[in-house]
């Protein structure tokens, strides 16, 4: 066991959430020594680049392929995986089924795992819509609320209106006014969807990624910061009772075991693997991996009646060069009357020579799951994972309430369908297998009080720890409707705040 020099600040995991906290840190002090550990490598040359914005055409062409269906639980293939690789340094880093990484996962079958550095900030299509109403946590501060989301969307770089509307696009937000827009305040609105983008007058628009949060992971370049690719976490040490001293760390390539002393950690290691590296490290609070939620996810996709909306197939809207759908648009949800939230990305279909030919509205409604106790994760004293950590045993089921809410979304999107053209809701509309969205949270939620329903207080640190944080989905402890990442966002600029209170 070789021992590593003395960092300050160990953050475990270089996706999204870790490069927030990374970014917060570094912009609170110059010269604090930080180290990302992250067991996967990177994709391309610039760790936590995004795939849309490589220069390497074949993982560019890759990356559109695979993100064409503009469904994220699709991007690792619409057929489960389930064979599980040899060795985790067979590997080629991306987005593996969590059944592929050897979980028993069967009851959530498309959730997945980033295995890359970047994690799936690499991949995301970055649709960052704001939370509202029952989705918000704001422990009673709603000031304090507002400015931390202030804080994640600039750090995201959130564009109101990035991709659309087009002429066609407003047509569409036409009807979704006219059928939703009286209800609540102007902010929920039938809006285009806001995006974490790089706004550019023409041409693909880069994606925020962990990269362009924190540069120096992708360009280097800053003295007090240590990127260890390649490897995994698989312990946090302890010291005396409250405080953790450090990690183990596992060369992945080679297996070469280390130690590393830190000040303070940070676990932004995802919804699954941040309560699994909790397990592993024998801190395991009542609530770890309990409440696991995830939104349901109706889906649909319509062709435009062009003569319906008397427009000639010449008038439909080309993608920008780069981009693949000519409009993302936002159906906030907005309390009971609107519990859905709805993502909206349109598409023109072309012929071989790029004549327009027709457009399709894609249609997804994601529906609030109530956050139980039953729904949860288990991880296996004995059984591990491909990476050697505990297994994770997924139990994840909707309660009647749910199942009335998904039949309600369904009802929904077949008579909104049907004000775009011919719609045959039993060809062309689905719920997707749990796991589709990506959008796992609550696993290691934050509670105000350590009353054996949370693992964390409301900055992220662990109960019982005085050095101990968590950031990301899994602390969100609200039933979300929208797309989670601004929402988890948020526990990173507290977990950040929390750390340079203390450092
Ligand atoms: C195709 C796709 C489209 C998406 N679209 C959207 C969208 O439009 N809007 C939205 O809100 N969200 C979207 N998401 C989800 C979004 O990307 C995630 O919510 C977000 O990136 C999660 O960030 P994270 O940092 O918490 O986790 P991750 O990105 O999963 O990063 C965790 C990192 O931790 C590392 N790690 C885990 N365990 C260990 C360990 N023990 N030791 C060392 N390293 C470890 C992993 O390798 C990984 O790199 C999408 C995701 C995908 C894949």
């Amino acid at each position: 066991m070789t021992h590593i020099p003395r960092t300050d600040v160990l953050i475990v995991g270089s996706g999204i959430m870790g490069s927030l906290v990374a970014r917060l840190l570094r912009e609170s002090d110059p010269a604090l020594h930080l180290t990302m550990a992250d067991g996967g490598t990177s994709i391309g040359g610039a760790p936590g680049r995004h795939l849309h914005d490589l220069d390497d055409p074949e993982l560019w062409s890759r990356y559109n392929e695979k993100v064409a269906t503009g469904i994220q639980g699709m991007y690792t293939g619409a057929e489960v995986v389930r064979e599980v690789a040899d060795s985790l340094p067979d590997l080629t880093p991306g987005m593996f089924h969590a059944l592929a990484f050897g979980e028993d996962a069967e009851a959530m079958p498309q959730a997945a795992l980033a295995w890359n550095a970047g994690g799936m900030g690499v991949h995301w299509t970055a649709a960052t819509p704001w939370p509202a109403g029952d989705e918000v946590f704001d422990f009673g501060d709603p000031d304090a609320w507002a400015a931390d989301l202030i804080t994640a969307r600039r750090l995201l770089a959130v564009t109101p209106a990035a991709i659309g509307p087009t002429k066609v696009g407003e047509l569409v937000l036409d009807v979704l006014r006219r059928r939703y827009g009286d209800a609540g305040p102007a902010d929920r609105a039938p809006q285009p969807m806001p995006m974490a983008v790089t706004p550019t007058p023409s041409g693909p628009m880069p994606r925020t990624a962990p990269g362009t949060i924190f540069p120096a992971l992708a360009e280097g370049g800053d003295p007090a910061f240590t990127l260890l690719t390649g490897t995994l976490v698989t312990a946090l040490t302890q010291g005396d009772a409250g405080r953790v001293t450090g990690a183990r760390l596992r060369r992945v390539a080679d297996g070469t075991e280390s130690e590393l002393r830190a000040g303070t950690v940070v676990v932004c290691a995802d919804a699954l693997r941040t309560p699994q590296l909790l397990y592993a490290s024998r801190i395991r609070p009542e609530a770890l991996g309990r409440c696991l939620n995830e939104h349901a996810f109706v889906t649909a996709r319509v062709l435009l009646d062009l003569d319906r909306f008397g427009l000639d197939p010449g008038a439909l809207p080309l993608p920008r060069p780069g981009e693949f759908s000519t409009d993302s648009l936002w159906l906030p949800c907005n309390g009971p009357g609107r519990p859905f939230h709805g993502q909206i990305m349109n598409r023109t279909y072309v012929d071989g020579a790029g004549r327009p030919l027709a457009h399709s509205v894609g249609l997804s409604l994601y529906v609030p799951v109530e956050s139980r106790p039953q729904n949860r994760l288990v991880f296996s004293a004995h059984e591990t994972d491909l990476a050697g950590l505990p297994r994770i045993r997924v139990e994840f089921g909707y309660s009647e309430t749910d199942r009335a809410l998904i039949r309600r979304a369904l009802d929904e999107v077949r008579s909104l369908a049907e004000e775009f053209g011919p719609f045959d809701p039993d060809t062309e509309s689905t719920v997707l297998p749990p796991g589709s969205s990506l959008h796992l949270t609550g696993t290691v939620r934050a509670g105000v009080t350590d009353d054996g329903t949370s693992v964390c207080d409301p900055d992220g640190r662990v109960w019982g720890f005085d050095n101990l944080y968590l950031a990301g989905n899994g602390v969100v402890p609200t039933a979300m409707a929208a797309n989670v990442t601004l929402t988890g966002a948020v526990t990173a600029v507290r977990a950040a705040r929390a750390v340079t209170a203390r450092t």
